[in-house]
């Protein structure tokens, strides 16, 4: 019989965190979730409180983890401000969640990664590629999990680790389900500007995570998947 093989998703508790666990659940996996805060447990073999963004935290919590066959750093967070206001606090929070909080997870749960010759798929996004007014400090954290990822995954080749960035779109998750509810995303207006003309769902993105740790992609590592219904290829131009 098979070893059963074992992940950790970080942002476990919601949104696409919570669909990967879940598919990963129904396809055998033991998955420990890691979150600031215990969302429904739903798929999770064990659940840590951790705050990706301190780096402490985070090494503590992969000290419970001697092999890892995946990590999903899906532990993300947002911030809309004009650039000219836009508070250091909010800047640090955002790119210490996303782009630290990415690092210091791959970084603590090398060991245990290397020891199963495994994946770490990194939560980047459209807009890693994509200048939007406004989203500054978003932009640029995913944009930094784009080369980090390079980086990373350049390196630890020779480990046998390999590092993906999966860039979605607009996911239906409650982050985007927030942006509709005060105005500040329109479903409509994000459905027309994608040419598949829908936002994605987080199972589908789930199904991606999976389908990434098959051996058809074993040759895949230090680049990013733009999951995004043709979003970034579209330049918009009148029709
Ligand atoms: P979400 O808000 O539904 O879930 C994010 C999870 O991360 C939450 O459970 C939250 O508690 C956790 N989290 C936040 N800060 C944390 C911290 N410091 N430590 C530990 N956990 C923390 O978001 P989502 O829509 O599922 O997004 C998941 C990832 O995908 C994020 O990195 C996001 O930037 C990225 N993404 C989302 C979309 C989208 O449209 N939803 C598009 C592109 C990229």
């Amino acid at each position: 019989m098979s070893r059963q093989r074992h992940a950790v998703v970080t942002g476990s508790s919601s949104g696409i965190g919570a669909a990967v666990a879940a598919r990963l659940a129904g396809a055998g996996w033991a998955v420990t979730g890691w979150d600031r805060r215990p969302g429904d447990g739903t798929g999770l073999a064990d659940w840590r409180r951790v705050d990706v963004s301190d780096a402490e935290s985070v090494q503590a919590a992969a000290r419970e983890v001697t092999e890892t066959d995946l990590l999903v750093n899906s532990a993300g967070v947002g911030a809309i401000a004009p650039s000219a206001e836009l508070k250091p606090r909010t800047w640090e929070r955002v790119v210490g969640v996303n782009l630290s909080g990415t690092f210091y997870c791959a970084q603590a749960l090398f060991p245990a990664l290397s020891a199963r010759r495994g994946l770490v798929v990194n939560l980047a996004s459209v807009m890693a590629h994509r200048a939007v007014p406004g989203r500054a400090a978003y932009c640029a954290s995913k944009a930094g999990v784009v080369m980090l990822t390079e980086t990373l995954g350049v390196e630890w080749a020779e480990h046998g680790v390999r590092v993906v960035a999966v860039s979605p779109g607009y996911v239906r998750t409650p982050l985007v389900a927030e942006g509709f509810a005060n105005g500040n995303l329109d479903e409509a207006a994000i459905a027309a500007r994608t040419p598949l003309g829908r936002l994605a769902e987080p199972e589908e993105i789930a199904d991606l995570v999976l389908t990434l740790t098959g051996a058809p992609f074993a040759y895949l590592t230090a680049t990013t998947l733009r999951f995004d219904g043709g979003w970034t290829a579209d330049g918009v131009f009148p029709r």
